[in-house]
């Protein structure tokens, strides 16, 4: 091997056990909340056809056009690393051939890979946890999809997030609005930045949501498409705002969220902080009703969102690390199996349990002492004979002589 250095890709990073606790306690909160609203794991593939994300996200989002990582394999297949989890959900989901099987409630939880900018919060392989809902006709999946999000949040404990949302109209009211709009961005094209103007003529709704302050200051009249719904949107739109404040989940409309790919209508959301700059939006999603269909389906209502684990994790208060329970020391060849099996013993009690390694006593109690333990079991032929472990509680420095089928109890009380 050369002498350099090897390193990972730029903006792909390892979890390492700190930084994965942290995952596992959003990980936690997820199932344990998402359970209770009967939703149901699911685990994808993570390479799918390219093909997948061509037809359902588009060809004119930053997604498909520049951040995959598309390859042809040794086949010849056009394959590439998911970018998202939606459009693989409705490929398993059609395949599955679970079209008749009633209203379906995933989640899935696992990494997507985009070539952006590596910044703070933005990386190239990144985690999410989604969820799909099937056959969901009404405001009120929207609401209690929404609600799910919310509660996710809060059992996570993160403070000062904030619930936005918005209506992106369906076929019969989005064509004539997005007419509006485009005569609007047309005659301030002078003042925009080259990203929105090129937008204007290929997805003139994603102008609405330039990070660029020039774009945005241009945009304060711009047409909303909350105030050019057709009714049904319109009642569709109220009554998801209703089932939020019955269920009084604060939210503001924000008539500028659009969302980055092409698949959302009606209902679209996220949840933001300003404590990650520009990288603020923690979860997102919205309905997705002509989806399935676009992807040879029957017509199906259905509605998602997404939460980036990193950025989460990021907004966690510290905990304690997790230390082990106990860790046994091991004086002389002769109670080599003694210890392993005290060991054995105390894990199947349910404890935690490192086994210093034996040999000299110095190296294993300061072993023991870096591993912060909370007790070290001191084991020589004295305890093995007698049946019993030299127990030394680490914060006291007490230490007993305990018998081996009692430790365990000693150390959960
Ligand atoms: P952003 O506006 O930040 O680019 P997005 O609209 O591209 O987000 P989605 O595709 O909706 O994001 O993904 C849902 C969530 O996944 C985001 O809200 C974010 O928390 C997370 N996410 C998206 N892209 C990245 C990334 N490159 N690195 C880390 N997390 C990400
Ligand atoms: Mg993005």
């Amino acid at each position: 091997m050369s002498a350099k250095k090897l390193q990972s890709i730029r903006g792909i990073h390892d979890g390492l056990p700190v930084e994965v606790a942290r995952w596992q306690r959003v990980e936690q909160a997820a199932r344990k909340v998402f359970g209770g609203y009967a939703f149901a794991e699911v685990r994808m593939p993570i390479l799918e056809p390219t093909e997948l994300f061509v037809r359902s996200v588009g060809e004119d989002t930053d997604i498909v056009s520049k951040e995959m990582y598309a390859f042809t394999d040794q086949g010849g297949d056009n394959i590439c690393l998911r970018p998202e989890g939606t459009a693989g959900a409705v490929r398993a989901w059609l395949q599955g051939g679970l079209t008749r099987a009633g209203a379906q409630r995933w989640y899935y939880i696992g990494p997507m890979f985009r070539r952006e900018r590596p910044q703070k919060g933005r990386l190239r392989q990144f985690q999410q946890i989604g969820v799909e809902m099937f056959s969901a006709p009404g405001p009120v999946e929207d609401a209690e999809v929404l609600a799910m999000a919310h509660a996710f949040l809060c059992e996570l404990g993160i403070p000062d997030l904030t619930m936005e949302i918005n209506s992106l109209g369906c076929d019969a009211c989005r064509p004539a609005y997005r007419e509006r709009l485009v005569t609007y961005l047309q005659a301030r094209a002078a003042c925009l930045c080259e990203t929105c103007v090129e937008r204007i003529a290929r997805n003139p709704m994603r102008v609405l949501d330039c990070k660029v302050a020039s774009c945005q200051q241009e945009l304060a009249d711009a047409p909303e498409m909350v105030c050019h719904l057709c009714d049904e949107c319109d009642t569709h739109f109220t009554t998801v705002q209703k089932g939020l404040d019955a269920l009084q989940i604060p939210y503001r409309v924000n008539p500028r969220i659009v969302r980055g790919l092409d698949y959302y209508n009606r209902t679209a959301f996220e949840i933001v902080t300003d404590k990650l700059g520009a990288q603020g939006t923690v979860l997102a999603g919205g309905r997705y009703d002509g989806l399935v269909q676009e992807l040879g389906g029957p017509a199906t209502p259905a509605i998602g969102f997404a939460a980036g684990i990193e950025r989460l994790a990021m907004l966690l208060e510290d905990t304690d690390a997790a230390v082990p329970d106990v860790a046994v020391v091991a004086l002389g060849e002769a109670v080599h199996g003694y210890a392993l099996a005290q060991a054995d013993l105390l894990r199947k009690a349910g404890l935690s349990v490192v086994h210093c390694g034996g040999g000299s006593a110095k190296r294993q109690f300061k072993m023991a002492d870096r591993e912060c333990v909370r007790f070290v079991a001191v084991i020589g032929e004295d305890e093995m004979q007698a049946a019993t472990v030299m127990l030394k509680n680490m914060a006291s420095g007490e230490q007993q002589s305990v018998a081996t089928a009692a430790v365990a109890a000693l150390i959960a009380a």
